[in-house]
């Protein structure tokens, strides 16, 4: 949902179910399963739980962006994560411009947290991305600003360096393969995805099946890890 629509009613709707769940005994006591979902944040968003316990859901962040990138969690049966940001590379990627952060009252996202620059790593879908399947696509290669964050082996196939990679977003947003390929409801739709460092599709190396990566957005149970050198950016 772009920033522009989001509706005076959405707004207050959503502060009233943070303030709900803040009463309701704090956020940060949530009880969490062993499946819970890792949503990809914005920049210098804290670990899982203390983004839910300190986002106080004001969507702040949301209006920041100017790219629409950030949107509020919808109402679904992850409760405690409605309101939250998430962040959907629909429209445009991130360029870390900070104004997500910088409009965050609560330190929920901070420019402190290790998420700053770095907000995820991209895994190429091995069963959806046509260099996979049939060769010769190479955009995400060519658009990513990161140098050599992703580069194609001796099969012409994309492979990421998730020590490099910062989880822009370039890549997943300008992916052809659901104009190249035949809709396929078993595959995902694009080639590659960013995913959350603290999930485990993240811990999984190299790419993925469609499947694996469904089955892989979770959190994972020893927690994330951030890599520690980033490749200069060209953009
Ligand atoms: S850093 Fe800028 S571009 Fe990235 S999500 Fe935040 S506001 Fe949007
Ligand atoms: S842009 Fe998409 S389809 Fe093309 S090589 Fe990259 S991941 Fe595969
Ligand atoms: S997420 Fe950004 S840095 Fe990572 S491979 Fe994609 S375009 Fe490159």
């Amino acid at each position: 949902m772009p920033t522009g629509s989001l509706t005076r009613r959405q707004l207050v709707a959503a502060g009233a179910v943070g303030a709900v769940l803040a009463g309701a005994g704090g956020l940060g006591l949530w009880a969490r399963g062993t499946a819970q979902a890792a949503y990809l944040r914005p920049p210098g968003a804290q670990d899982e739980a203390h983004l839910l316990a300190r986002c106080d859901r004001c969507q702040r962040c949301v209006q920041a962006c100017p790219y629409d990138l950030v949107q509020p969690r919808p109402l679904t049966l992850d409760f405690p994560t409605v309101g939250t940001p998430e962040l959907l590379f629909k429209n445009g990627y991130c360029d870390f411009c900070m104004k997500c952060v910088e409009a965050c009252p609560t330190g929920a996202l901070s420019a402190d947290a290790p998420t700053a620059d770095d907000i995820g790593v991209a895994k190429v879908i091995s069963d959806a991305c046509v260099a996979w399947d049939w060769g010769g696509c190479t955009v995400c290669v060519d658009r990513c600003p990161v140098d050599s964050a992703i580069t194609l082996d001796e099969h012409g196939r994309p492979h990421v360096d998730e020590g490099l990679c910062d989880g822009c977003g370039l890549c997943e947003m300008v992916c052809p393969a659901p104009s190249l390929r035949a809709y396929n409801a078993a595959t995902a739709e694009k080639g590659i995805y960013v995913v959350s460092r603290q999930s485990e599709a993240a811990a999984l190396p190299g790419a993925l099946t469609s499947a694996e990566l469904e089955a892989a957005r979770t959190v994972l149970a020893a927690g994330g890890s951030h890599a520690t050198e980033k490749g200069g950016r060209h953009e």
